[in-house]
């Protein structure tokens, strides 16, 4: 082990080779239910280097998995040996080719990036998993993954054109280039002569043939796509389509070129309600062959009861008698009368079965989007009833289509036999049916009931429907053991060729997709643990992942919670020692480098609360000393932060004084003379802030508003550079010129929302520090007869949750738009700027309120892509500056053409003026300075 890790050591960089084992676990953990049986992983920069790690492991003799988004549900991502994960920028390209009618993507391109990048051309490519907003291409083609309105003809296998990839012994290959396919066809003559023999061998059994075609004509994701032989004829093609579906068993997919799919303007969207399965199925089977419906969603009762709490679900989903079934139609056209033309037919259709409600569509785009939403959640919202000790077994199988009803008959048979609780939903039009059962895999009779059901539902598959084990999610580990039962000796045997062609010593992703150990689906099963309610929901599928600020630096919110989880096993089960080692890693990459933004709960499908989770884990670890430092400070907190201000002023003084280079260099060995305990002073610290201006009574003949001005305005100016007026007289300003009188809350200097406090899981002195607010601004505020603005957003978040409900609370982003510009005659500047959506901005849902009030205000407004969190969090910023950058990169290239940048927060600003280059301040300033 140490060699290999000393030769990975050689080719990649040292910070890019994981070993810790703690480490190793949480990075390899993917959303099936298999545990990790990773050794190492290491981080790729380039297709060099994953050569590389392929000759490495070769010699080795051990496994390589390469990961994407590790969305994958069948247990294919989870590896053994070496994980390989894509870094850096190499993987992330689009080309978007003839008017969007085809593109080359790099396998780290997130699905629906591909998709926004086709938008204009009104194009899209066909794969459309519902984790599509996650996964990687890599993993999509490697797959063969497919979702609601994916039809058979126009999935990866059909879309793929060109691939550029890398083999087992390290050759890479371009099938789009002239000169690397010659130079394949003469380096691998063999190679692709045995692919041309297979063919032959193929094609000399007509049954065979016949077979191929009929399972390929549903959705079939088990074992290597045969069909290739059938399909193509140069052992070229034959390669292309076989990666399609592979699963990183056959070699490393770099990229690839696509066709796409055109994407008719107009759609209406319905959730149709049936009293059965039957009448729900019947009516899919009668459109599928004559309506011109895109998508049919069925979902039997268990999941609509799983879906009653989920976000925007309609409300009679609370009222349905038993057996009930929906299904979710879709039907798109190019024009209005052509939707209209569509949905009629459909409605009539329909109008042959019993419906609980009438059926109905609607056009409205946000609508559609909101029902399929819904839909969308579904198997996380099952997955949100099972205990915290049980997993999610999720099943996705195909049977013929006229053979719905029955199939659901026998699977709902099955799982009454077994006394599994399973929801049944699909893609209907496809035959395609997911199953998602809860089971506790905690004890072996479990585990024997687990492998009964298995073998039963094989047998029920391949034997009475001859249908798919997986229609879309992979053979992975699940299926592996299964693959000849579906596809008989013959075939099995060519796959078992294939694999040994390309990988001849099975060091390609092994126990994947081929496995002939029966038992080896259920090797390694997850076990969950209770951790934290707040997370026990998570079901690992990583959708929240790339909301995360800190993941290229710590761990990711999917990370932090199997790493809990972990440790909570370890200490179950005695292991006292492995687990404070691993508590020692969770300490620094999980709880430490968290901005507790709660970015993650917003992308999580069950809203788990990592963030809540690492809070409540600093409090019950904050030392006796920062405890008595926390009460000193809510009880003192004038004083404090008038310290703070002075000491601001200090800092930038000497800067005018020294300059940025010598007072950054003293401040460095400063605090690293104290341990990192002193906060890193950079150059876009502000200096102290102002006094709050003259308090006035409120006068009974003018529109009041209370204004609280949050602790970092307060003792926060401006940066240096930067010559505006404090943002406190300029909010005034602004709010006297709209007509309004300003009232502070008494003793203002000692208020505070307790945000910074909560941040550190010091709930109780938090909530101290709210209620003394909560006192002052009710009485300002006459009991919330006047409205209350906050300048920061973030402390507004808090404050709403936390305050006096009577009293109306706004950030400077909704008082402004609702209370400001209405009032006043606004310009637009002729100037681009930069918007800064803070965290609670977006959880408060004020994201697009921000861009119209900017766009009112300035003439061009950018929000850079793919910056979510700016991971400065409060007063983390200056304690682990590393977040910060890390959260921030690949701003300052986005706002090149920017004059100047907006926010909410006064600290976020310090690290956005600092890496994005540009001078950052509150929105209130440019709505001022507009409405002047
Ligand atoms: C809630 C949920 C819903 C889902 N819905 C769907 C759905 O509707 N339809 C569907 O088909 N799937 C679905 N999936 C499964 C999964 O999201 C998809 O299979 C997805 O395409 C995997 O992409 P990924 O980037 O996460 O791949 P990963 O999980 O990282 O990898 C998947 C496989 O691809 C291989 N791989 C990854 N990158 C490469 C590469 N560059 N070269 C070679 N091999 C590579 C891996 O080794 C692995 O075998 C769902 C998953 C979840 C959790
Ligand atoms: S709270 Fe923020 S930083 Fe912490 S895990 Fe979630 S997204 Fe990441
Ligand atoms: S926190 Fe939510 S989104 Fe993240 S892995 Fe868990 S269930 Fe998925």
């Amino acid at each position: 082990m140490l060699t290999l890790i000393h030769e990975m050591q050689s080719i990649l960089s040292k910070e890019c080779v994981h070993d810790n084992p703690a480490l190793v676990d949480t990075y390899a953990v993917d959303a099936s239910f298999y545990k990790p049986k990773a050794k190492l992983v290491v981080d790729a920069h380039s297709v060099n280097e994953v050569s590389q790690i392929l000759d490495v492991c070769t010699r080795h003799d051990i496994g390589v998995t390469f990961r994407g988004s590790g969305t994958a549900v069948s247990g294919q991502t989870c590896g053994e040996g070496v994980i390989v994960r894509l870094h850096g920028s190499a993987w992330d390209a689009i080309r978007v080719l003839d008017e969007g009618k085809q593109f080359w993507a790099g396998c780290g391109v997130i699905g629906s990036d591909v998709n926004v990048a086709l938008a204009p051309f009104k194009q899209k490519m066909g794969a459309d998993p519902a984790s599509i907003a996650s996964a990687t291409m890599g993993g999509i083609i490697a797959d063969n993954s497919a979702g609601m309105c994916c039809m058979v003809e126009q999935n990866s296998y059909h879309a793929i054109k060109g691939i550029r990839m890398v083999l087992a012994d390290g050759t890479y290959l371009d099938t789009t280039d002239e000169m690397s396919c010659a130079a394949f066809r003469k380096s691998h003559a063999k190679t692709l002569e045995k692919l041309g023999a297979m063919r032959t061998k193929i094609l000399a059994e007509p049954e065979v043939v016949a077979r191929i075609k009929r399972k390929y004509s549903i959705k079939n994701t088990i074992g290597y796509m045969v069909n290739s032989f059938v399909d193509h004829e140069d052992p070229m093609d034959i390669l292309l389509h076989l990666m399609v579906g592979s699963e990183g068993t056959l070699g490393f997919i770099h990229e690839v070129l696509m066709d796409t799919i055109p994407t008719p303007p107009v759609r209406a969207t319905g959730l149709m309600f049936f009293p059965s399965l039957k009448d729900a199925t019947d009516a899919v089977i009668e459109l599928k062959g004559s309506c011109n419906a895109e998508a049919a969603e069925v979902m039997d009762c268990i999941s609509l009861r799983a879906l009653q709490d989920v976000k925007d679900a309609p409300s009679i989903l609370k009222e349905l008698p038993d057996g009930a079934c929906a299904v979710l139609i879709e039907t798109k056209a190019w024009d209005t009368d052509g939707l209209e033309k569509n949905t009629s037919e459909i409605l009539k259709a329909l109008g042959h079965y019993p419906a609980l409600i009438p059926h109905a569509f609607t056009s409205e785009d946000a609508e559609c989007e909101r029902l399929w939403n819904v839909r969308r959640g579904l198997f996380s919202a099952i997955a949100s009833y099972r205990e915290p000790d049980e997993y999610v077994l999720t099943e996705d199988i195909n049977i013929p289509v006229p053979e719905l009803a029955d199939g659901c008959d026998a699977f709902q048979e099955l799982f009454d036999r077994y006394g599994y609780n399973a929801g049944i939903m699909g893609h209907a039009f496809h035959g395609n049916l997911h199953f998602s059962i809860p089971v506790k895999i905690a004890d072996e009779e479990a585990v024997k009931r687990l492998d009964n059901f298995m073998i039963d539902l094989v047998d029920l598959i391949t034997k009475r429907f001859d249908g798919s084990l997986k229609a879309e999610h992979g053979t992975g580990r699940a299926m592996a053991p299964f693959v000849r039962n579906e596809w008989g000796d013959f075939l099995f045997e060519i796959m078992c060729d294939i694999k040994k062609l390309f990988d001849p010593k099975g060091i390609l992703n092994p126990g994947v997709l081929i496995n002939e150990d029966k038992q080896a689906y259920l090797e390694g099963l997850k076990n969950p643990v209770a951790t934290h309610p707040s997370v026990d929901m998570c079901v690992e599928c990583g959708f929240c992942e790339l909301a995360c600020p800190s993941r290229k630096i710590a761990l990711s919110p999917r990370q932090r919670i199997t790493l809990a989880r972990s440790i909570a096993k370890l200490r179950m089960e005695g292991d006292t020692q492995k687990a404070d080692e691993w508590e020692t890693i969770f300490h620094k990459y999980g709880a430490d480098l968290c901005a507790t933004d709660g970015l993650c709960q917003l992308r999580c499908p069950l809203g788990a609360d990592v963030a809540t989770m690492v809070r409540d884990y600093r409090g019950r670890n904050a030392s006796g000393k920062v405890i008595r430092l926390a009460d000193y400070v809510s009880h003192h907190f004038g004083g404090v932060l008038k310290t703070a201000t002075m000491a601001l002023n200090g800092m930038s003084l000497a800067q005018r004084i020294i300059g940025d280079k010598a007072l950054g260099k003293m401040a460095t060995s400063a605090r690293s003379l104290s341990g990192n305990k002193l906060p890193q002073w950079n150059p876009a610290m502000p200096k102290g802030g102002s006094k709050a201006p003259v308090q006035t009574r409120p006068d009974a003949n003018k529109d009041c508003v209370v204004y609280f001005p949050s602790c970092a305005v307060r003792s926060m100016g401006p940066s240096k550079g930067d010559d505006s007026e404090p943002l406190m007289d300029v909010t005034v300003k602004l709010l006297k010129r709209a007509g309004y009188q300003v009232i502070f809350p008494q003793n203002m200097s000692k208020l505070c929302c307790g945000k910074a406090m909560e941040t550190k899981g010091l709930a109780e002195q938090a909530d101290a520090m709210s209620a003394e607010l909560n006192v002052a601004l009710l009485e300002a505020s006459q009991n919330g007869k006047f409205m209350v603005l906050c300048d920061t957003s973030p402390c507004l978040a808090r404050m709403k949750k936390t305050l006096d409900t009577r009293m109306t609370l706004m950030d400077p982003i909704e008082f402004a738009m609702k209370n400001v510009v209405n009032r006043l005659h606004v310009t637009k500047l002729p100037r681009t700027v930069a918007l800064h959506p803070t965290c609670t901005t977006r959880s408060m849902g004020l994201a697009d309120m921000f861009t119209e009030l900017a766009s009112k205000c300035a003439e061009k407004v950018i929000v850079p892509k793919g910056i979510n969190c700016c991971g400065f969090a409060g007063d983390k910023g200056f304690h682990n500056p590393e977040l910060n950058a890390a959260a921030l990169s690949g701003l300052r290239e986005q706002i090149v053409e920017c004059d100047e940048g907006y926010s909410v927060s006064r600290t976020c600003e310090i690290g956005l003026t600092l890496h994005g280059g540009k001078n950052y301040r509150n929105i209130l300033y440019l709505v001022e300075e507009a409405t002047r």
